[in-house]
């Protein structure tokens, strides 16, 4: 093939990437780290203009993690996303930027699995959004934000420079007695949810590794 026609494929291809990406609402600043050089960034804002979601803007920075979890109840929003995340792109983060496909998969998963959990009746509109999601599994990455559990089992999220106490928020909202009861139902369904999957792949895992070795 000629570098004109590689680079005409590279294109046709990120252009359906982008098209992907941005119906699911990310963010063309985000986007544009993923593609090739031949693709001029005029060309992703075209694209995002016609299939970008009407309710995200092109502009403005992205929001930093201490700012995302900045609440207990953003924490608890944090922690869900993250968890699911994790568990689709596997506990050995893979190097470079996260899989955009990975982080919509995970959003909407999280999105169900809150609204589920009835965390959509006391927070409604506060959901997490795509980009700021992506920002999340970007930084879980780089290991400026940590997925901990705490002596009760919850798995909460930290932020390096985070503002409050880099402790549970499941067993401190429940200290404070701010818990109702929807909120209670978010705390135990969705972590026996992740926990239930968790315990099936460890499993998973642990057969497909003895299947190895049987092999040897
Ligand atoms: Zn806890």
């Amino acid at each position: 093939m000629t570098a004109a026609k590689t680079d005409e494929a590279e294109i046709l291809a990120a252009a359906d990437a982008l098209r992907r990406w941005f119906a699911a609402g990310l963010k063309p600043t985000i986007a544009r780290a993923y593609m090739p050089e031949s693709m001029p960034y005029k060309r992703v804002l075209r694209i995002y203009r016609i299939y970008g979601r009407k309710s995200v803007s092109a502009q403005g920075q992205l929001p930093v993690p201490a700012n995302i979890l900045e609440s207990r109840l953003d924490g608890v929003e944090g922690a869900l996303f993250l968890s699911v995340y994790r568990r689709l792109a596997g506990p050995a983060l893979p190097p470079g930027l996260p899989n955009p496909d990975t982080v919509i998969a995970a959003h909407r998963r999280y999105i169900e699995i809150r609204l589920a959990a009835g965390l959509d009746r006391i927070r409604e509109g506060k959901e997490i959004d795509l980009s700021a999601c992506w920002v999340l599994a970007n930084a879980l990455r780089c290991g400026t934000v940590q997925l901990r559990k705490c002596r009760r089992g919850h798995t909460y999220v930290t932020a390096d420079m985070q503002a409050r106490p880099l402790c549970c928020d499941f067993c401190s909202i429940r200290e404070s007695g701010r818990l109702n009861a929807p909120f209670n139902d978010a705390d135990g369904e969705y972590m026996r949810e992740i926990e239930e999957a968790e315990k099936k792949e460890a499993i998973e895992r642990a057969r497909r590794n003895s299947a190895l070795c049987d092999g040897n």
